[in-house]
Parts: structure tokens; sequence; C-alpha cells
């Protein structure tokens, strides 16, 4: 082998090395958690995303910004996915965890420069955030998570966001009945919460509908536009006369033979509605048409109809009714009707929508969002749907924490003061993940205007005083204070994933030495 080098790569791949591949991901990283810092908190500001065809979406929700910008850095893509994880575990947060991480970035790369060593770094970080989920369990409320809890953490997850004319206070209230309805001994099923938004109306008229709501139009006009107590059906089968029946070229030569044909379409037809009608059925949803005479039999009938159903429609109508699906309008018996306390067919200007509300095996139920523009029921429908999964965590761990910068605080306390009995150069990576921590109070304070690092003093000192102290924006007003007396808290869970996606992806970018990248 002697002398002769040995090439591995192609010619046309790219790397990079050692403190340069160190600096250019640590960079990336940084600057994506930089990128959604305004947005933190109730006086975050919002960012308006226009992609290359012109779509645009404003938004105040981290995980949303993250997605939408273009990020290709491979460093920087891992900054989305601690923001993707957050969101999928406990549904909020997502915006501190990319800050956090962003922190102990910066962090990082001042140790670096310290000559500390990466995997010194990497076993500081990770026993510092060994500390701080011991910090977040001392910082657990005692008090039961009641109802009032509940409101607390939704209202203090949607506070800064976009929520119409809407209070925040009303939409909590909505969003706790909706989580309480699916809470069963097994738990809270989460999914069986639908957020159904529709534009043309102010948001105050956003409510809970007790079912599900699908995008649907009743089969004939003259239909009933609403059935109470209803029987329901749900086919998959075609109400119509096989095509192409009248066409056939053997069939018709003579006027008679014209009229006879006619006469066994409409009969039938006839059968098929009278078979309906006297099924007993009220309401039929089928994934398949309905042929128009048909439709205008059954209306006379007062049968409300809605055809060409989507599967998935099909699917929620039976979970939410307790109906079979019916493949064969013979096969079809009164047992496999679902029930429903009422269904009704509502137009709205350019849509149309079937409710069906209070099933027999109702476990669903939906959020109908209203709002005057696209643009703000999309921004409600995310805030609504962070607003479930934090009550949903809550409720299901029974824990919550002081919000308001309060625990990030009480954590940051608990590392420098364990940092102490730590020996050599880790000590020092240790402190820093303390240090990456204040991201939050400062943040807090530099997006309500406050000086961040007077606030900083103001709350570590009431602190060490034995206070919790959060910087509460109440309405007009910022004061550092305890944030449950504010009712600012949050589920335990989310700070506890934050802690953890950050840490994860904050050590796995600095071990990196080396970009390989092929062309
Ligand atoms: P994230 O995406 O991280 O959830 P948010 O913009 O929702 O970002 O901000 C969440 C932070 O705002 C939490 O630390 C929470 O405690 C804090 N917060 C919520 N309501 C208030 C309030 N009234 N005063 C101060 N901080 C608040
Ligand atoms: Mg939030």
């Amino acid at each position: 082998m002697g002398g002769q080098p040995m090439f591995i790569l192609s010619e046309d791949s790219q790397r990079t090395q050692g403190r340069d591949a160190q600096s250019s991901n640590i960079m990336a990283g940084k600057a994506v958690a930089e990128s959604v810092r305004t947005t933190l908190g109730p006086r975050g500001m919002d960012k308006m995303l226009v992609d290359s065809g012109g779509e645009v979406v404003i938004t105040n929700d981290g995980a949303t910004i993250l997605n939408e910008m273009d990020i290709e850095h491979p460093a920087a893509q891992m900054l989305v996915e601690v923001a993707d994880s957050q969101e999928e575990e406990v549904g909020d947060g997502t915006t501190t965890a990319a800050v956090i991480a962003g922190n102990l970035l910066g962090e990082a790369e001042d140790l670096i420069e310290q000559d500390v060593h990466a995997t010194t770094i990497v076993e500081g970080y990770h026993e510092a955030a060994e500390i701080a989920l011991e910090a977040i369990d001392e910082q657990v409320s005692e008090e039961t998570v009641d109802d009032d809890v509940l409101k607390q953490v939704a209202e203090s997850s949607m506070t800064g966001k976009g929520t119409g004319g809407l209070t925040a206070e009303s939409l909590a209230e909505t969003v706790v009945e909706a989580i309480r309805h699916v809470e069963s001994d097994a738990g809270v099923e989460r999914d069986n919460v639908t957020v159904h938004t529709q534009i043309g109306a102010s948001s105050n008229a956003t409510e809970l509908v007790p079912g599900i709501v699908i995008d649907e139009e009743a089969a004939h006009d003259s239909m009933p536009g609403e059935v109470e107590d209803a029987s329901i059906a749900v086919l998959d089968v075609e109400l119509g006369v096989r095509t192409g029946e009248l066409d056939a070229e053997y069939a018709i030569d003579s006027i008679d033979q014209l009229n006879q044909a006619i006469d066994a379409e409409e009969s039938e037809v006839r059968g098929y509605a009278e078979t309906l009608a006297e099924s007993g059925a009220d309401v039929v949803f089928t994934t398949d048409d309905v042929d128009d005479r048909i439709s205008s039999f059954l209306a006379k009938e007062g049968v409300l109809v809605f055809d060409g159903l989507g599967d998935s429609d099909a699917r929620q109508i039976v979970s939410a009714t307790g109906a079979n699906r019916v493949g064969a309008l013979e096969d079809l018996e009164e047992s496999d009707f679902g029930a429903a306390d009422r269904v009704r067919a509502q137009n709205y200007g350019d849509d149309d929508l079937a409710f069906v509300e209070g099933g027999a095996a109702a476990e669903a139920v939906t959020v109908f969002v209203r709002g005057g523009t696209e643009h703000v029921v999309d921004e409600l429908e995310r805030a609504i749907n962070d607003a479930l999964d934090v009550v949903a965590t809550a409720l299901e761990s029974g824990e919550v924490v002081p919000g308001a910068g309060a625990t990030e605080i009480a954590i940051a306390d608990k590392i420098r003061s364990e940092a102490a009995g730590i020996e050599g150069r880790k000590q020092l990576a240790v402190t820093s993940f303390a240090d990456a921590l204040d991201v939050v109070p400062r943040t807090l304070a530099t997006n309500t205007g406050q000086d961040p690092i007077d606030t900083l003093v103001d709350l570590r000192a009431a602190h060490e005083g034995g206070d919790r102290a959060g910087l509460i924006t109440d309405g007009e007003t910022v004061t550092i204070d305890d944030p449950f007396e504010y009712g600012v808290v949050d589920p335990a869970d989310v700070k506890r994933e934050a802690i953890e996606s950050a840490t994860e992806a904050a050590t796995m970018i600095v071990r990196i030495d080396d970009v390989i990248a092929a062309e």
C-alpha cells in the first residue's frame, strides 16, 4: 500500500470536518431557533409565511412555522424535528423546545471555544437534563387537576394566539368540555375530538357539536333539513337503475317495448325507494349514488339522504351512530340501523354540512370553529388543537407546573447548585445547560418589552426567596409573581418533553465532526 493515496469518496462529494463542521451545524441550528424566538409567549408576534406558489400562512405556532419554512440544512432540519416530535408527543411547547435547543447549541459553541471536548459537553448536557427532570417533578402543583385548572392550562396555551374575536377564556371552556366528553376509565381518547372549520361567521359562533360534522349535502332540496331521533342506515349501495339498459340495441323495436322498458325501470326505482322507506330508516347515508327519482320519492316520504359519501366519513358515521354498513339493500335489517338524537343538513354559503349529533355510540365531539376568513379559522384551529392537546396531557398525567418562565428559573437554579458537585470540565457544560434555559424567561421579557437582564435578576431573586416567580402578562400589565395565582400553568409533560427533545437534538448536533454530502 506504500504511499498510494486511497480515495473512498466520489470526487463530487462535499466534505467538511472538525471545527468547521461543528460550527456550521451549530450556526444552522441556532438560526432556526432564532427564527421562532419572537413568537414565544403571550405577546409573541405572528409570522407570515409565503410559499413559492403564493400561498400565505399566518401563524404563531412554532411547529407550523418551522414546517412551512423550506429548511434544507441537515442540522437545521434536526431542530424542525424537535418541534415535530414535541408537537406529536404533547401538542404544545414547540417554540420553547426549539428555542432551548438553539441556546444549548449556542452555549456549546462557547464551550468548544474554551476547548471543552464535544463528548464532555454531551455528558454534561445529559447530566443536566437529568437534574432538570427532577426539578420539574419538584415544581408540580399539589392541587388536583380539576376543570378550573384544565381551563387555566387551555387558556395559557392560547394566550397570544390569534383567537379572532374570541377570548381565550370562552374557548378554554369549550376545549375542556370537549376533552371531558372523550374521557373514560381507559384514559382520554384525544382522537375522538375533531376540529371542523367553517368560514363565514364571527369566531363567536364557535361551538361544541356533540357529534360529528361532515362535508355533505342532502340528496334532494325538498328533503327535511333536520331529523330528530333518527334511525340511520349506512349503505354501500347504488340506488339507481343499472345504467345502459335503455340503449341496449336489441331491446327496443316498438313503442310497446319502450313503454315496457320505462315501466320496468320505474318500478325498479320505486322498488328501491319503497324498500328503503319501508325499512324504517329516516336518514340514509350511502357511499354510492342515488337516482334523482329515488331521492324525490324519499323526500316525499320525509327521508333525509346523503349520497356519494367518502369512505372515511362513512366510517365516522358508523362509529358515531353504531350502524352496520350494509352492501346490498335486500340485506338491510332494522338491527343494522344506527341512532342519533339529531341529524341535520345545513348550508353555509358555498359549503353544505351534515351534522350527526348525539349518536347512540357517540364518543366523538366536534369543535365547530367559525371565523371571518380562512386565515382566522386556520390559526384558530391550530390554537384549539394545541389547547385540546395540553388539556388531554394535563388530565392524563394530572400534573401541571407554573408557566411564565417560573419552571425554567427553578430548573436552572437547581442545575447550578448541583453543578458545584460535578468534577472537571463537565461542570462547565452543566452550568451552560442552566444558562441555556434562561432563554425562556429572557425571551418572555424581550417579547413583552421588558429588560431581559433585569427580569432575570428579579426572577432569580424571587425564586431564591422561596417564591414561585414568573413574568406574568395579565392584560396590559407585566408583573413578576406566582404564575399559579394568575392561572398561568403548563402541563409538566410539555416541559419534560421540551427538555428531552432539545437535549437530544443539541447533543446529536454537537457530536458531529464530519459532514459528507453526496452531490
Ligand atoms: P410554545 O410553542 O413553546 O408553546 P407559546 O408561544 O405558546 O410557545 O408560549 C408558551 C409560553 O408562554 C409558556 O412558557 C407559557 O408558560 C407562557 N405563558 C402563557 N401564558 C402566559 C402569561 N399570561 N404570562 C406569561 N407567560 C405566559
Ligand atoms: Mg404554546
